[in-house]
């Protein structure tokens, strides 16, 4: 089971890498400075993602809620660097990052599942939609028609492009063409259809509200301790846990365009922001990034600290995961502005 799992995944990464290859080739677009309109397809006849807009604006309304003394505790914050390394570093940096769009390791199908699925709990779009998205980015840059570039604006790039609809990133065509390899997998299409990642996120949010109401009986006996304790674990484990892992995901398409330092002379404004590097647990080194996206290994300078890259190494050493694309030193050497 487990050799048919990996040929099968080998198969795909091998098409993938082909074709995606070929795409960024194409792009030969000599990188401009200066400021950029939104992508081509937001224009005044693209809808406003209500079904965006309104989950992101009431989670923030509901953050003065959790520093009240009812919801606050010093455990409840202590799920922020949990939370988001178990959701976003490994569903999202390994998941949907590493692996699903860059394919830079391989490894057993359930594993693939679990941290595709842990990506889905951030709630930051489907797998598919997601790798969609920053396969254009990759292609395109801070060029036409990147869908998140701060040469629009820091706002745009940040959380603006996620409200308008881009006709360019919702057609059967681009699918077809972006993540052909996801809509071929079983899994991936049930997520993408109707509401369905959006059903695992609430199914998720639901047991982390049982389990707070679990530890709240066993911890204090009453009904009021237990009521209590569940809507701590929701405010800190669900709301704020994921408010917070959206900016700091969010902020590499902002802030990791935009300041920072370059190891590499890359076609975009590419940068490694330190500070997002260690919110991210690794995805801030984004110069490096840009300038090898195969590889799993973001940091590449031994202080460069990349724990989800780490975790990944660790998960190698017990033989959960298998071709891990390291840095290509030699492709590197030629863009090293050192
Ligand atoms: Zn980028
Ligand atoms: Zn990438």
């Amino acid at each position: 089971m487990s050799t048919v799992t990996k040929k099968s995944s080998k198969t795909s990464s091998q098409a993938y890498d082909a074709s995606l290859d070929e795409l960024i080739e194409k792009d030969s677009v000599v990188t401009q400075r200066g400021r950029l309109p939104k992508p081509e397809k937001v224009d005044k006849d693209s809808r406003i993602l209500w079904e965006y807009v309104i989950p992101v604006v009431v989670m923030h309304l509901l953050i003065p809620l959790a520093f009240l003394p009812y919801f606050f505790s010093w455990w409840g914050v202590l799920f922020m660097p949990i939370g988001n390394y178990i959701f976003t570093s490994l569903g999202i940096g390994a998941g949907y990052h590493r692996l699903l769009t860059h394919r830079g390791f391989t490894c057993p199908r359930w594993l693939e599942y679990t941290l595709s699925t842990l990506g889905v709990c951030s709630l930051q779009d489907s797998p598919a939609r997601w790798v969609l998205v920053h396969r254009v980015h990759h292609q395109h840059s801070d060029h036409q028609p990147d869908p998140h570039t701060p040469r629009v604006s820091c706002f745009w790039a940040h959380m603006g492009w996620l409200f308008i609809d881009n006709r360019e990133l919702s057609t059967a065509a681009a699918y077809d063409k972006y993540v052909r390899d996801l809509m071929r997998d079983g899994y991936y299409r049930w997520l993408q259809r109707g509401i369905n990642w959006v059903l695992v996120y609430v199914y998720h949010a639901i047991a982390i509200v049982a389990v707070g109401a679990a530890v709240g009986w066993l911890w204090t006996g009453t009904t009021a301790g237990t009521l209590q304790t569940a809507g701590q674990f929701a405010m800190w484990g669900v709301v704020m846990r994921t408010v917070f892992t959206w900016h700091v995901t969010w902020g590499i398409n902002s802030f990791s365009h935009m300041w920072g330092y370059r190891n590499y002379q890359t076609r975009e404004d590419s940068r490694n922001n330190w500070l997002f590097a260690l919110l991210t647990n690794g995805e801030g080194w984004h110069n490096n990034h840009h300038a090898d996206p195969r590889s799993a290994q973001h940091g590449h300078r031994w202080w460069e600290i990349d724990l989800t890259y780490l975790s990944l190494l660790a998960l190698e050493k017990v033989g959960l995961v298998k071709d891990l694309v390291r840095p290509n030193h030699s492709a590197l050497e030629r863009k090293s502005v050192a």
